[in-house]
């Protein structure tokens, strides 16, 4: 069974066909699909779409998080943060995210990004759940903020988490590991230039997750058209062939990784 750990299918682009992209996740051997939000509208689109496909029997079991994303922060209010505490508080959020810094889009929030970054790290370590988080060349920030917020934290020890789509630079796979973080490895890792630095192929296979981030994102052969989750197979097949291990193996080491991380039984 594989965990697609990163797949926005509550967007739109999912809106038509739902039901068929989960069925051809369930024939991959999806099991789980778990949902990070982008802003506050969306950790209810999350929750219904979990309450809706949480018994196994009827295909892959949907699981939510809360979290803004970091280029949505530019339009969030203050008391947005408020607002995903509270909701962040139900049991069925398995998650905080996604949250991160993103500086490829847009600079001109960089200090209000931080700020909502740190309150999901605060937010995480209070209520003992993980991190979701993109980093879109703002590395160096991110891990100094991590380590920062874990240095002042009264919970260091339950920050934790994933660094979704890892895409380096090589020195920064060592101060992921240092942090205790997981890397997420997604459809970027199957291109041929995808920016997966040379150094994720030394990293533990205790440390890695799959995901799609659909929809996008989209692997090899796919390439230039929608990410969905049945595709995070051919992330494991290419992890598989990498490593020399076969797609069992690589599905059995990932999926026991995810649920341990994300509290799945
Ligand atoms: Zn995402």
């Amino acid at each position: 069974m594989l965990i697609d750990t990163h797949a926005h299918i509550f967007l739109e682009q999912f809106e038509s066909d739902l039901d068929r992209v989960l069925q051809r996740a369930h024939e991959a051997g999806v099991g789980y699909i778990l949902l990070p939000a982008i802003d506050v509208a969306s950790i209810s689109r999350c929750l219904e779409l979990a309450d809706s496909h949480a018994n196994p029997d009827h295909g892959p079991v949907l699981l939510a998080m809360a979290g803004i994303h970091p280029s949505s922060v530019k339009e969030a209010a203050e008391n947005d943060i408020e607002r995903i505490r509270e909701l962040a508080e139900d049991k069925r959020i398995i998650a905080i995210g996604e949250t991160g810094l993103d500086y490829y889009w847009d600079r001109s929030f960089d200090d209000k990004q931080q700020a909502f970054l740190r309150a999901h790290i605060r937010l995480a370590a209070a209520l003992d759940k993980p991190l979701v988080l993109h980093d879109r060349e703002a590395s160096d920030d991110l891990v100094r903020i991590l380590s920062e917020e874990k240095e002042a934290s009264p919970h260091a020890e339950r920050i934790r988490g994933v660094f979704h789509c890892f895409g380096g630079p090589d020195a920064h796979t060592e101060r992921v590991l240092a942090l205790g973080f997981h890397m997420g490895i997604g459809g970027t890792y199957t291109f041929k230039n995808g920016g997966v630095p040379e150094s994720t192929n030394t990293v533990p296979m205790e440390r890695i997750i799959l995901e799609t981030d659909a929809p996008f994102l989209t692997p090899a052969p796919h390439r230039g058209t929608r990410n969905e989750p049945a595709y995070v197979a051919l992330v494991a097949a290419k992890l598989a062939e990498n490593r020399g291990l076969t797609v069992e193996e690589v599905s059995r080491i990932t999926t026991a990784n995810a649920k341990a991380l994300f509290g799945i039984s």
